[in-house]
């Protein structure tokens, strides 16, 4: 895709009031889905992997908020092609190529990506769904685009599980890792969004075990 075909289709999809975002699990998207059902027309470029898409606002629960909306842009075209290339470069994405399903987080959204369907949670409005959208089907076909420079990743990613790695890590919420709580850093290393070097309370001498043990499972979770 071109510089200017590119910036056209964003500007495309913004004018259309379209987009996405969200972190939640794709089973409460299935659950909550349709409370807001109201398809809308997304961008349009024949050249390339995803064209063009339609999409729905729903409400949905989610960790933060009683309620909160997420966006679901039904696909006009399979991107199931590209789902290898983008595990291979989103920090923490889990993938599952047998099932089609891939999902990662973007700040505090989750979003899920399937063949024909993209959900983002946590949107603010229809415009915010319209940027998140359109944010995302670009990052779709930029991958795509670069796909000759990217090693594809077929192997299934699982997420090491927050509360093991929390009871491993030393407690106390010194707060050195720049996160309020040892649970939160705990959630944002199984998301794969936080560095465990961060943790600098785990370098003492006696956590040098859990400390060990903890990259085990991050290198086998990812
Ligand atoms: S630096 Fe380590 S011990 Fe301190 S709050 Fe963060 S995770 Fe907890």
């Amino acid at each position: 895709m071109g510089a200017r075909a590119g910036a056209l289709c964003r500007w495309t999809a913004a004018a259309t009031g379209l987009g996405v975002r969200f972190p939640v699990s794709w089973a409460w998207l299935e659950a909550f889905r349709g409370c807001l059902a109201e398809p809308c027309p997304g961008w349009y470029n024949a050249d390339m992997l995803l064209g063009s898409y339609d999409t729905e606002i729903t409400t949905m629960a989610c960790d933060s908020h009683a309620q909160c909306l997420a966006v679901f842009a039904h696909l006009h075209q399979d991107v199931s092609e590209a789902l290898p290339y983008l595990n291979a470069v989103l920090p923490g994405a889990v993938y599952d190529h047998a099932a089609q399903v891939l999902t990662w987080k973007s700040g505090s959204r989750e979003i899920s990506l399937r063949p024909r369907l993209l959900a983002i949670s946590d949107v603010a409005d229809r415009d915010d769904a319209a940027r998140q959208a359109a944010e995302f089907a670009s990052l779709i076909n930029d991958t795509w685009e670069r796909r000759a420079d990217i090693t594809p990743n077929y192997r299934k990613r699982l997420r090491a599980p927050a509360l093991t790695m929390y009871r491993m890590l030393p407690g106390g919420n010194c707060k050195a890792c720049g996160e309020e709580t040892c649970w939160i850093f705990a959630t944002k290393l199984s998301a794969g969004v936080a560095d465990l070097d961060a943790c600098t309370a785990l370098l003492a001498d006696t956590y040098a075990g859990r400390r060990i043990a903890l990259r085990d499972l991050l290198a086998g979770a990812h």
